[in-house]
Parts: C-alpha cells; structure tokens; sequence
C-alpha cells in the first residue's frame, strides 16, 4: 500500500482547499470523498471575495453572477436597499462548480482523488493513519477531517464532541429569467432567530431559510412558500432541501494524534450570518500548511493549526456571536437601530467582503442595540 503524507477526508471547500496546498507544496495527497463528483450542496453559494487570499487561481469560471447591492426587509416589508461600496463584490456560486473547481486545482497539481469512496473507519498503526473505505484501506502519515456538518471522521479519529450550535436551514433553487443579479435580498422577523434570503444567480435564484439560535421551531417551507412569490416564483417549482450547520460557539482544540479537523466539521461557521464558506476555506489553508510544517520535522506544528484559527477566526467569531445573541434576541430594535441605520449596507457590505472586522464594527452595532432597546 501506497503511503500518502496526508488522506483528506471530505472534498468541499475546507479539503479541497487543503488538497490543493499540500499539492502545491509538493506533498503526496489523497482526497476521499463520500459523495460522486460534482456534488451538490443545500448552500445559499454566497462567496466572499477575501478567499481569494488562499486559493491563487482564477475563480471567475466558477462565479455564476457578483452581488454588489443589498436590499434587507423587515417582514418582507420596510425595505432599505443600497450599494456595498467594497472594492469587490461578493460572488454569486453554485456549489458543484465552485467546489469541483478547487478539486481540479487540486488534481491538476498531483493531488490524488477516491471519489465516491466514504471514510468508514479509523486505525492508527505503525505511526500511520490506516482509513477503511469501500475501494480499500489508505495510509497516510497525517489526516484532515473536513467531512463537513454531518461528518463523522471526528469522532471516528477520537477527537471529544465538538461544541457547536446547531442551525437548520433550507435552500430551493428556482430557474428563471434575471431582471437583476446583482442585489441580494435578506428578510429578518418573519423567521424568528433567522432569516429568509433570495441570492441571484446569472440563471435564477438560491432561495432559503434558516434560524440561527434558539430551539423553537417554525415551519421554514411555510416561510418560504409565502417569500418565493414575492419574487415571482412558484415554490412547488423549486427542489427544496435541508442541511444543518455547525455554528462557531468557543474555541476548542483543533488537533490530535497526527490529525486536524478543518472548516464546518470543525465547527467555524458565523454565528451571525451563518457564512460557512470563507472559514472552511481559511481553514483549509492553514490546516495544509501546517501538515507540511509538521512533515517538514517543525516543532508543535499541528499545536500551531489550532492557535491560529483561535487568533485569527475565533477572535472574530466572539464578536459574530455576541452580535447574532443580541440581534436575534431583538430584531425589531435590531432592524431598526442597525439595519436601517445609514451606512450599516456598507459596513454589512465590507463584513463580508473581509474588508472590515466583526471587531471594528460590532461594538457600535451593539451599543445601538441596547441604545435603541432602552
Ligand atoms: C442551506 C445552506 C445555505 C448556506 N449558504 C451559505 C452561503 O451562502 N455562504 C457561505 O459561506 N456558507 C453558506 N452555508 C454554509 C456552507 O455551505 C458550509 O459551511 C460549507 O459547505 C462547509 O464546507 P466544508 O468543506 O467544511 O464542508 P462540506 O462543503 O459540507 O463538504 C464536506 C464533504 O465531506 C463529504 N463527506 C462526508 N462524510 C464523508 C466520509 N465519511 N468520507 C468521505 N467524504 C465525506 C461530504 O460528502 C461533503 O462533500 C450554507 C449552508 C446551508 C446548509
């Protein structure tokens, strides 16, 4: 049997993106995917600019439109509508192209692919990783999980459970005609502790649905029954599928025993927005570094993995979550005091642009909620 320097499990953004670096740097490296590729994924495919900074290809083939307008409302009524003002705009994607599009970056550099092939099983022998799949045993020196929110490789490598909260949404969608691909819609209050969204593509529309934080249940596909319409679609025409998501909620160890978790297994996406993509991809980068550095004989380099997503996105992601405990908690006063606020489209805009930080911007978000609440 072949010995890899790294089995990637899970070929979305977070392993692709893994898989690409540690073929670039030379490495030889597996990535086993459960699903045939191209797969599709429930995802709203908003991609923000700043990932650029970790994938150095041309990414455009993958973008079906760019969004540089946000139009929020209030009940599906009370709109404030405006220009991001960002240098970029943020991406518009569909799922199995942008992710196939890294897995080819990926293959084109000597990374080797199993797709169709789940990981179902974990032994650690002869100071390897053995994972069982379908098509046979593989052996790597190091592994990173990156099989996602319903990823069990985690656990199967013997990592604790990882602390997250669990958000639930829904996404549809709808082929038709486009008067305008360039302005994303977000509704807040008609789903409590969530919101209804409407992402243009060049062809038609993502719609969807999620709720962020609480437990209390309400029936996403009534809410958007009654949302698609008002964007002239007819919902029964649009396939509707659900996806949890593993929101940010502290840092934790992200390493052990010759292993890494990256992007939503490792539960980094925004407590606030939900944005799962730009982390898994962060993430993805520096977990592939750090396999190399540790290949390369470096001192406590998976150690150095999980201190840098602690610094540079956990940092972020206490901000995000106080924000998204706020907002939910009082969306009224929320949507009045921050979203219609001027300037707060461009703040929004540059959030998730990466041209701002939650810690350059929450506080004032914050101090006018609790302003407006008093
Ligand atoms: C409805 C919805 C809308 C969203 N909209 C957005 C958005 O607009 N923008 C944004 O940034 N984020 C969005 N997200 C979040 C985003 O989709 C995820 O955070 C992102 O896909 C995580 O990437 P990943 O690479 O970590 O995992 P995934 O993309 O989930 O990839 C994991 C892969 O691992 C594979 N796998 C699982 N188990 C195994 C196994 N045992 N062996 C081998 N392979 C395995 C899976 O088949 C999958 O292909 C949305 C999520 C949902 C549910």
């Amino acid at each position: 049997m072949p010995i890899h320097d790294c089995l990637i499990i899970g070929a979305g953004p977070a392993g692709a993106t893994a898989a690409y670096h540690l073929a670039r740097l030379g490495r030889r490296v597996l990535l086993i995917e459960k699903a045939p590729l191209p797969r599709v994924k429930p995802c709203g495919g908003g991609v923000s600019p700043e990932v650029s900074r970790w994938l150095p290809f041309d990414l455009a083939p993958a973008a079906s439109t760019q969004v540089t307008r946000l139009r929020f409302t209030w009940e599906m009524g009370s709109p404030v509508e405006g220009d991001f003002g960002t240098r970029e705009p943020i991406w518009m994607v569909r799922r199995e192209r942008f992710d196939q599009l890294i897995v080819d970056q990926a293959v084109a550099l000597g990374a080797e692919l199993k797709d169709a092939n789940a990981a179902t099983g974990f032994r650690w022998a002869n100071h390897r990783w053995i994972v069982e799949t379908p098509m046979g045993d593989f052996e790597g020196k190091y592994v990173i999980a990156a099989d996602g929110a319903l990823g069990k490789t985690a656990k199967m490598l013997g990592f604790p459970a990882m602390k997250h909260t669990l958000a639930g949404a829904l996404e549809g969608e709808a082929h038709c005609e486009m008067k305008d691909s360039h302005t994303a819609h977000l509704d807040f209050g008609t789903i409590p502790n969530g919101y209804l969204w409407a992402f243009p593509k060049a062809d038609g529309w993502s719609m969807g649905a999620g709720i962020f934080r609480g437990r209390q249940k309400r029936n996403l596909h009534e809410a958007l029954e009654v949302y698609a319409p008002t964007f002239g679609i007819i919902p029964s025409g649009m396939s509707i599928a659900g996806h949890p998501i593993k929101l940010w909620d502290g840092d934790q160890v992200l390493h052990t025993q010759n292993a890494l978790i990256a992007g939503e297994a490792a539960c980094l996406a925004d407590p606030f927005t939900a944005e799962g993509i730009r982390p898994s991809i962060f993430s993805g980068f520096v977990a592939a570094h750090s396999v190399h550095d540790a290949l390369s004989g470096k001192d406590r380099a998976l150690e150095s993995y999980t201190r840098r997503i602690h610094e540079e996105w956990g940092s972020e992601m206490r901000w995000a979550r106080r924000v998204a405990k706020l907002f939910y908690s009082m969306p009224a006063v929320a949507y009045r005091f921050v979203v219609r606020e001027s300037g707060a489209i461009h703040r929004m805009g540059q959030l998730l642009c990466g041209e701002a930080r939650y810690s350059e911007v929450a506080q004032h978000a914050i101090a006018r909620i609790l302003a407006g609440s008093s």
